[in-house]
């Protein structure tokens, strides 16, 4: 159903038990993935020390690596060991975290990733202070002068994708909207036609 919908990405929440609460899947169910699908694979690690892992989800057919600010101690290295493996790098922040924190890492980065819910668990509602982390970052995008995008993930629905959108946001997560909807495919082309 997903290669045959609109959909662009494939994004893929791995979380550990430790820097989340929940555990998702990890590397052998990634790796099955990738032989199902062409498109572009977006791994979200919500994992402590993601950079002991980082080669293997290279070699499972991640396209993207999120890491996240707060559990990384070295982020610029962190960074740099996911694009030198030959993925893009982004890095998440969850709903607590300042988007100035990202002033010193946003020219490295490929996407930045705003929760717009506490990460752990899908079924959540979308936190509002979220449209003003978004506008926020916009701006520091447009002083780079680069083409960095913003991605939200977490409680996105029909009814709140249009303010994310004219908010600056470039790259809506959503899960539960789509896999609860009577029918995911035309509510995947629905969010796709919000501009
Ligand atoms: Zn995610």
């Amino acid at each position: 159903m997903i290669n045959e919908s609109e959909a662009d990405w494939l994004h893929l929440d791995v979380m550990d038990g430790r820097f989340v609460p929940n555990i998702s899947f990890g590397v052998p169910v990634i790796e099955h993935i990738r032989k199902a699908t062409k498109k572009i694979c977006d791994v979200h690690l919500m994992i402590e020390e993601p950079e002991k892992l980082t080669p293997a989800f290279k070699k499972a057919g991640a396209d993207i690596l999120i890491v996240h600010l707060e559990t990384c101690r070295n982020l610029h290295s962190n960074i740099q060991q996911i694009r030198l493996l030959g993925m893009k790098p982004a890095v998440a922040i969850n709903p607590h975290t300042p988007v100035e924190l990202l002033k010193d890492i946003l020219e490295d980065l490929y996407h930045v990733l705003i929760m717009s819910v506490n990460p752990g668990f899908g079924g959540q509602s979308f936190i509002p202070h979220t449209l003003e982390k978004v506008k926020e970052l916009k701006k520091m995008i447009s002083k780079t002068g680069r083409e960095i995008l913003i991605e939200v993930d977490g409680g996105i629905t029909l009814e709140n994708a249009p303010i994310l959108v004219q908010s600056g946001a470039d790259i809506l997560v959503a899960g539960s909207s789509i896999f609860q909807a009577k029918d995911p495919k035309e509510t995947i082309r629905l969010l796709k036609r919000i501009t």
